[in-house]
């Protein structure tokens, strides 16, 4: 598995598992459980989870694939979970993430992220962020969902600098990111998470996408990942319970696109000519 550096030198694996919408439904549980379990056992080391997601439930599919999977120990996963900007006050920090690590049946998370920046004061959250390091319940922290003026803003927090990554909706139909997020994370030495690197399914149907499969052999949407895998610093994580989906996003690993694939994604997805909002899901 190739690997991207965080700031303080840690290589982390640009492949990893997403879990929004597991833990959704009771029925669902235990073959979340089994994928998580099955994507661990493929090589997946790291994985992604928020405390929102189903109020905690995806945070217990992750916690018991760990805890249910004979071959794979904690301290070889990844964990990234997230705290909601509603519980971002310093109190709500601190408790938030004890819940987390309750939930997910682990001593600490790998890496804490603020979910979307709220109304709570930033300093305030990277205070929290700082107590819960010190005190080896999280190993580093970041952001989510933040656009250039609150990088900005958080950056200029005392202890801001000390963030490892942002976590951004990323892929060829969502490239606005390219003309000034990307970049200002580059300055920093933190890598981008790429979230939704499939755009949820709805790139699946693009000409393009179906015509470059055809080429290399492979499905659409492992065109669309391997084009995402391909971007420099960046780490993603497709969410997938399927296991053939799991498979595939592992085999988006071996795709090469070549200078051509790259310009005919580039004509019908095309990067960034100006800034533009930041663009959330
Ligand atoms: P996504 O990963 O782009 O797409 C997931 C969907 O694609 C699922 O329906 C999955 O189906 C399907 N899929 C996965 N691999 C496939 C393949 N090879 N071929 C065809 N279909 C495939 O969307 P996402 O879940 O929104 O994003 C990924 C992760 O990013 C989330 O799970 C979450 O951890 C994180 N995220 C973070 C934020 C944030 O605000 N920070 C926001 C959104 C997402 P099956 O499950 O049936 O396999």
């Amino acid at each position: 598995m190739r690997t991207v550096k965080l700031p303080g030198g840690e290589e982390v694996p640009i492949l990893g598992l997403g879990t929004w919408m597991m833990g959704e439904v009771e029925p669902q549980f235990e073959l979340e459980v089994a994928a998580v379990c099955y994507a661990m056992e493929r090589g997946i080391q790291l994985i992604d989870t928020a405390e929102m997601y189903a109020n905690g439930g995806a945070e217990k599919v992750v916690g018991t694939a760990i805890k249910r999977s004979s071959s794979v120990k904690r301290e070889d996963i990844f964990i990234i979970s997230k705290v909601l900007p509603s519980n971002a006050h310093f109190q709500g920090v601190i408790q938030s993430c004890d819940h987390s690590i309750d939930r997910l049946g682990v001593t600490f998370i790998d890496l804490y992220l603020l979910h979307w920046p709220g109304l709570v004061p930033l300093q305030e959250t990277l205070d929290a962020f700082e107590v819960l390091r010190s005190s080896g319940k999280i190993r580093y922290f970041g952001v989510s969902n933040f656009d250039v003026r609150n990088m900005v803003k958080w950056l200029k927090c005392k202890g801001g600098g000390a963030s490892v990554a942002n976590q951004i909706l990323y892929n060829l139909s969502r490239r606005g990111v390219e003309w000034d997020v990307i970049p200002l994370c580059n300055d920093y030495s933190f890598p981008v998470i790429a979230y939704s690197p499939l755009e949820q399914g709805r790139l699946h149907g693009s000409l393009v996408l179906s015509q470059l499969a055809e080429k290399h052999g492979t499905t659409s949407l492992q065109i669309a990942l391997a084009w995402v895998l391909s971007q420099k610093n960046v780490i993603t994580i497709p969410k997938a319970v399927n296991l053939q989906h799991i498979d595939q996003n592992i085999g988006a690993l071996k795709i090469t696109l070549d200078a051509e694939d790259n310009r005919l994604l580039d004509l019908s997805f095309p990067p960034p000519s100006g800034p533009s909002p930041l663009e959330m899901l």
